[in-house]
């Protein structure tokens, strides 16, 4: 009975963190970011305007999915930016830099 080698699979993934920047539906500034803000949820936001939106993790879904569901509702009416909302945010937990 020979010892039984294992062998190791090393399987070289090379994570590239691409950059998920993409083009605000509302003020057109290529500032558009994706990312993940903890578990299971995501954010889509616009450095420029400040449209954002929160977004439950889907599987299957790459930033790019995000963004065009993020693009989808904006066009829809259903999230605003913050500047031209009319009425004040329900809740705005951002206070300070
Ligand atoms: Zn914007």
């Amino acid at each position: 009975m020979g010892g039984r080698r294992r062998r190791r699979k090393i399987i070289a993934r090379p994570k590239r963190t691409l950059p998920k920047i993409f083009v605000c539906p509302n003020c057109g500034a290529q500032t558009v970011n994706v990312k993940r803000i903890g578990e299971g949820k995501y954010v889509v936001v616009c450095g420029t305007c400040g449209l954002r939106e929160e977004f439950d993790e889907h599987p299957r879904w790459s930033a790019v999915d995000y963004y065009n569901a993020f693009v989808d509702h904006f066009l829809e009416g259903k999230i605003k930016p913050p500047q031209q909302a009319g009425e004040r945010p329900a809740e705005e937990g951002d206070g300070g830099s």
